[in-house]
């Protein structure tokens, strides 16, 4: 009430809750004898990414060539429901010899690593053992970039399936090599060929058919071609990826899986980036922190560190943190704290200013006027396929200009899940909806992400909105 009053003397009629504008919060300043510094939430967002998050691809970026040493590839298995995902990564699993040995069963913890012979050397490959690409693209909206390689299982006696679109389009979007598994092979009325037929209208073309995705038959069930499917992630990895990462550092990475255990308090399976986590590290993970008490791999053996690709659980955490939450070793206990709290405030603020950074159609044109965008990312959902089709033609003969690149970075036929939201948040896209409704929550998630999302039921009217926004004539809606 008191600011109200000054306010009142310097000629403002405000009231307590009432934002002000810049000049007054000066003036406001002044009178009291303060200097007022106004900083924009993106300044400030930027100030706190920059201390408390790791941009693990510019960290990498700066490495000398001396310091970096070959990792194996992290592998995410996407496709179709019932196409046969958790029974690959199961079959994947078992055949790893060298696990059989000396390892013992294998614990479900969130990723594990086989290893495979390829050409005389005995290499590692990281499997994430969540099966989906919702689990990829939740990480991805969090910033992790925590898949290399991505095996995309086609049932042979099913064929592309929706799910296997909208999988193969996470995939895409992320820039992330597929290697194709085609699998049930045993069934009858398998039809491998239709597959790689099918696949070429998503530009996913066979080594066989003169393009560069490896296509390999395979039956989870009898474990059947699994080692020529190994076997193709790392020709895959070896033909286009430098995965490299420096071992001789305090770690960095990211948490693949959490929860709370009875007996042991918050766990957490986290995968390293770069560098070597040792127990009795100090850590951060996401808003989490602690002491690393005592790790184990995938076999729940004890171990004492973990390389780049490595995944371990970790115990010692003081509480849990989510998956795709990023983690880094702190110098001491101390610090790790201060950081977790800072993350944790950073979280709150990164959410408010969030919201104002995302596009809309009423604010593309501005944008682009002002070069923080060059390109208008779409995401069109219909009630059937012949209008999503009609509607992502009808979008790409609009004449956007030199300037603008109009990219439709996934449709599909349904309802808009959250799925959808979170590819629009990763990829700055604006959600249209066609004869469709957002699933339930959905619209909630857009709101707090701050995601256009706008639905129609007539094309026409989706275009004059796309034209308007494109020429800066788009009136907000109220
Ligand atoms: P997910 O939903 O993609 O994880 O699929 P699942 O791994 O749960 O498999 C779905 C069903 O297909 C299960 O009944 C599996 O036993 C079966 N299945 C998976 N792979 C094969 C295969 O190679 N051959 C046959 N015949 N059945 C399979």
């Amino acid at each position: 009430a008191s600011l109200v009053t000054v306010l009142f003397h310097l000629g403002e009629m405000a009231t307590a809750t009432q934002s002000l504008d810049e000049d007054t919060f000066s003036a406001l300043g002044a009178e009291l004898g303060y200097q007022i510094q106004i900083v924009s939430p993106e300044e400030e967002d930027r100030e706190l990414l920059e201390d408390f998050n790791i941009d693990i691809e510019a960290e990498l970026a700066a490495e000398t060539d001396e310091e970096l040493e070959a990792r194996p590839p992290v592998v995410t298995v996407m496709g179709h429901v019932d196409h046969g995902k958790t029974r690959l990564l199961d079959a994947i699993r078992k055949s790893d010899v060298i696990s059989g040995e000396a390892g013992g069963i294998t614990q479900h913890i969130g990723a594990y690593q086989v290893r495979h012979v390829h050409e005389g050397v005995d290499r590692a490959i990281t499997f994430i053992d969540t099966p989906g690409h919702e689990a990829f693209t939740a990480m991805r909206a969090r910033g992790a970039k925590v898949t290399d390689i991505a095996i995309l299982v086609v049932a042979a006696d099913d064929g592309v399936m929706p799910q296997t679109i909208e999988a193969l389009n996470h995939a895409q979007a992320a820039n992330v090599p597929i290697v194709v598994a085609v699998n049930k092979v045993d069934k009858e009325g398998a039809n491998p060929a239709k597959i790689r037929q099918q696949l070429t209208e998503y530009n996913l073309v066979a080594e066989e058919y003169g393009g560069d995705t490896m296509f390999v038959d395979v039956s989870a069930l009898q474990g059947k071609g699994i080692d020529d499917l190994l076997e193709a992630v790392l020709l895959t990895a070896d033909a286009g990826l430098d995965l490299r990462a420096n071992p001789n550092k305090d770690a960095r990475g990211v948490a693949v899986e959490a929860h709370l255990d009875k007996g042991r308090g918050a766990v957490a399976t986290v995968l390293v980036n770069s560098g070597t986590l040792r127990v009795g590290d100090a850590i951060v993970a996401g808003t989490a922190h602690g002491r690393v008490r005592a790790m184990f791999d995938e076999h729940d053996n004890q171990v004492k560190e973990a390389l780049p690709a490595r995944p371990v659980l970790v115990i010692g955490l003081t509480s849990v943190p989510r998956a795709g939450d990023t983690f880094l070793v702190a110098d001491d206990d101390r610090t790790a704290r201060q950081i977790a709290e800072k993350r944790e405030a950073a979280e709150r603020a990164a959410q408010l200013a969030k919201r104002r950074k995302r596009i809309s159609l009423e604010d593309f044109n501005q944008a682009l006027e002002d070069g923080k965008v060059e390109t208008l990312n779409l995401i069109i959902k219909g009630d059937v396929s012949g209008a999503v089709e009609a509607l992502e033609d009808a979008l790409l003969q609009i004449d956007v200009g030199k300037e603008v690149d109009l990219r439709i970075i996934h449709r599909g036929v349904g309802a808009v899940t959250q799925n959808d939201v979170n590819l629009a948040t990763v990829d700055n896209a604006i959600i249209l909806g066609f004869n469709v409704r957002p699933a339930e929550r959905v619209q909630e998630l857009a709101d707090r992400e701050g995601v256009d999302m706008r639905f129609y039921s007539v094309i026409y009217r989706v275009l004059e909105d796309v034209e308007s926004s494109l020429k800066g004539m788009l009136k907000p809606e109220f």
